[in-house]
């Protein structure tokens, strides 16, 4: 406790920094903290005055109270979300590259409406998916964030094909996915992909590795 007796201190606190003490130093802490707070408000209360601001909230507290106070309901990420933010980098229209990429996103779509409708069952949910592409699972609250807020898509078309499977790869702090089309070709392909790589992470090629050799040695 004494690595923190100079912030405790610093709240205003005089009596005696030890543990027997503590509910005395967090009414400090509280008392404090209110303090440095409502000037700030009132500032903000005189800001919203020039529109009138409080009596409308006073009349609708309901309506204004998204205003202030981020919601539960609408941070919850759903299928929409994710596909509106997915920046997908396309080859040259009309090439064959352009097509395999269609289909792809097509089918990762169809996958993230199926999570959406049934996930939960398996685990699975929109955020989770937000989260393993993103490193996030809620939307970002500001509005300014939201608008920054990018998932570019990739598609790797360079697979040889002496080998059984590729997982698409994630780079949550630059938000980018690279989807290698080779091994996307139906949507049973990508829904089986997509839960082995979620589930295991940079371990799913050996994961796949091992199951696909237990059903050999079957
Ligand atoms: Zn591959």
């Amino acid at each position: 406790m004494s690595e923190f007796t100079d912030e405790i201190l610093s709240c205003g606190y005089t009596g005696k920094v030890s543990a027997d003490m503590k509910s005395n130093i967090i009414r400090a802490i509280v008392l404090h903290s209110t303090m440095r707070v409502v000037p700030m408000l009132d500032q903000l209360r005189k800001g919203l005055q020039l529109f009138d601001l409080p009596k409308v909230m006073e009349m609708h507290p309901d309506l204004c109270l998204p205003l202030f106070v981020p919601g539960e309901k609408d941070d919850r990420v759903d299928a929409a979300f994710i596909l509106e933010n997915c920046h997908p980098v396309f080859s040259d229209k009309g090439s064959v590259k352009y097509t395999k990429e269609v289909n792809v996103m097509n089918f990762f779509q169809d996958f993230l409406q199926e999570v959406e409708d049934c996930g939960e069952a398996e685990q699975m949910t929109a955020g989770k998916v937000m989260q393993w592409m993103t490193g996030q699972r809620h939307k970002p609250i500001l509005p300014s964030d939201q608008k920054d807020f990018n998932i570019t898509v990739k598609f790797n078309h360079d697979c040889d094909t002496n080998h059984t499977v590729c997982f698409p790869t994630v780079s949550a702090c630059t938000r980018t996915i690279t989807f290698p089309t080779a091994h996307l070709k139906t949507l049973n392909e990508l829904k089986n992909i997509m839960g082995i790589a979620m589930k295991y992470g940079h371990h799913a090629k050996a994961q796949f590795d091992s199951m696909t050799k237990g059903i050999e040695n079957q």
